[in-house]
């Protein structure tokens, strides 16, 4: 069966392991406020990792298509930076509502491109952009612009065109918490998202279409990174770039930036511990723990992925996280990883953690997996901090469990890789607790468990990353000062 789709593509039925998808070839790219033909004829397949299958091709624009998307961004800016805060919020709540009213497809889209459970797609992926993109409509509303210190007037402007470059772990979310403050604060956008995850994007470009946001405004280039990602970074058209994804490429980004002297935010890896401190509640604590880290698939850059447990509990702990890892059965509680490559990469690190000496307790690499890109739920016990699987970003299924003498053993331990992204921290009371999460060294710490808050500021410490997603300071980032004295 084919059928016209309403970018220009062709659509046929497709059966794999997971729900029907429609296959759909699209040839289009967003800018200018319409879908238009992309230059060239190059095309990137986009594969379900959890049958195998290909279920679309989305066009893999290149660096005219990226420069007709600057400069469709660059001619939209002095428009929508005169645009009122007012009407800028007040199109931020449509693309809410837009986001809102497609939530179905696009979780169904996330689990067809990602692999996610239906349910983890339907409230997490397509449900907290929702949050956030009204979290931005109600501060692009509320937001002082100008501020007076003393004989001056500080007005903050937009930073102006952004290129926005995102990875596919969390294909919406990640969009969002770029675009939704880049729109508040009077920026125009050029996104490229992550080649595996094309088509959660290409129904956020749907959204913005309808939630009526000028021509230009918002553009969007599908394309591979070191091509079209690349050429966004580096076109001088871009005054600013904010990446989401690997530290090996935010380097490469942050020197993009720094030769060019423009402006960029980089939310990088992390390796965050979950530090579980003598007092806590041991099983849930545990149980938490390790839900944090299967949660995705492991595919979360603020993931849990060090459990830190006193020496007095520690095979309590481990007992403890081996039966919860059991539970996540793959292909049920628990989806595939992204791609092929990504699977080899985690396969070796298990096989890694295995050479070096690290206890397997729970999954491995000889547990019996369905097709598609799984693995298998791994709890490592006897992990020491000099690890490579204590050190490194795994971005899978994997939990480490590190003992610990005390408190300054379990900061030490805590505090002593590269990475300072996020972080959890249990104990008997929520004081004790808060007391050690404030010398830990990261950009956001969970304590006795937290919640999400839309507004509290995300980003790394270190080599986790610089600048602030979400909330006010994400909000900040795509504004620059100027003050007039008086
Ligand atoms: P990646 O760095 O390979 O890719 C991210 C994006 O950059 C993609 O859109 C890709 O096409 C693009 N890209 C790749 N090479 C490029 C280049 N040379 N120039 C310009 N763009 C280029 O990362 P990934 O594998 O997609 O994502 C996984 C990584 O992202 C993990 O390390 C994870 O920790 C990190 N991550 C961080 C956060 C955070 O908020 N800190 C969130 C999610 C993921």
């Amino acid at each position: 069966m084919k059928a016209q789709d309403a970018h220009g593509g062709t659509a046929e039925a497709v059966n794999g392991a997971g729900p029907a998808v429609e296959y759909t070839s699209y040839d289009t790219l967003y800018i200018d406020g319409a879908w238009r033909p992309a230059a060239g004829a190059d095309a990137i397949a986009v594969v379900n990792p959890a049958d195998e299958q290909v279920i679309a091709h989305v066009p893999a624009g290149g660096a005219e298509d990226v420069d007709a998307a600057v400069r469709a961004a660059r001619a939209a800016l002095p428009g929508w930076a005169a645009t009122a805060p007012a009407e800028r919020a007040a199109r931020l709540t449509a693309l809410r509502d837009a986001l809102a009213a497609r939530q179905d497809e696009i979780a169904a889209t996330v689990t067809a491109e990602l692999g996610a459970p239906p349910a983890l797609a339907h409230a997490v992926h397509a449900g907290m952009p929702v949050v956030v993109a009204g979290s931005y409509a109600e501060l692009a509303a509320a937001f002082p612009f100008e501020e007076k210190t003393g004989n001056s007037t500080v007005l903050l402007e937009p930073v102006g065109v952004v290129g926005a470059i995102t990875p596919w772990n969390y294909p919406l979310h990640q969009v969002v918490a770029k675009v939704a403050p880049a729109l508040a604060a009077g920026c125009t956008v050029v996104l490229k998202p992550a080649e595996d995850t094309p088509l959660t994007a290409r129904h956020f470009a749907d959204a913005v279409h309808e939630a009526g946001l000028p021509a230009g405004v918002f553009n969007l280039v599908t394309g591979l990174g070191p091509v079209a990602g690349q050429a966004l970074a580096e076109h001088p058209g871009v005054d600013m770039v904010s990446f989401t994804g690997s530290t090996a490429v935010g380097r490469k980004i942050g020197a993009i930036a720094g030769a060019a002297v423009k402006r960029c935010a980089l939310e990088l890896g992390g390796k965050s511990a979950n530090v579980i401190l003598p007092g806590a509640d041991l099983a849930r604590a545990v149980s938490v723990g390790v839900a944090n880290v299967m949660a995705n698939s492991g595919q979360t850059c603020s993931a849990w992925t060090r459990m830190l447990v006193h020496r007095d509990r520690y095979e309590e702990a481990v007992a403890l996280a081996a039966e919860a890892a059991a539970r996540y059965v793959p292909g049920e509680r628990i989806g595939p990883l992204v791609s092929a490559a990504q699977r080899e990469r985690v396969r070796t690190y298990i096989e890694r953690g295995i050479a070096e000496g690290a206890r397997l307790v729970a999954g491995g690499p000889d547990a019996p997996l369905p097709a598609g890109y799984y693995v298998s739920p791994t709890v490592f016990a006897d992990v020491t901090p000099g690890m490579t699987i204590a050190q490194e970003e795994i971005f899978g299924p994997v939990v480490s469990i590190l003992g610990y003498e005390d408190e300054d053993d379990a900061l030490r331990i805590a505090n002593g890789t590269v990475y300072g992204l996020a972080g959890a921290v249990w104990a008997e009371d929520d004081e004790t607790a808060a007391a050690f999460g404030r010398r830990m060294d990261t950009g956001q710490v969970d304590v006795n468990g937290g919640r999400f808050n839309p507004l509290a500021p995300f980003g790394g410490w270190k080599q986790s990353g610089v600048g602030r997603e979400l909330g006010v300071h994400g909000l900040a980032e795509y504004l620059q000062t100027k003050s007039l004295q008086f």
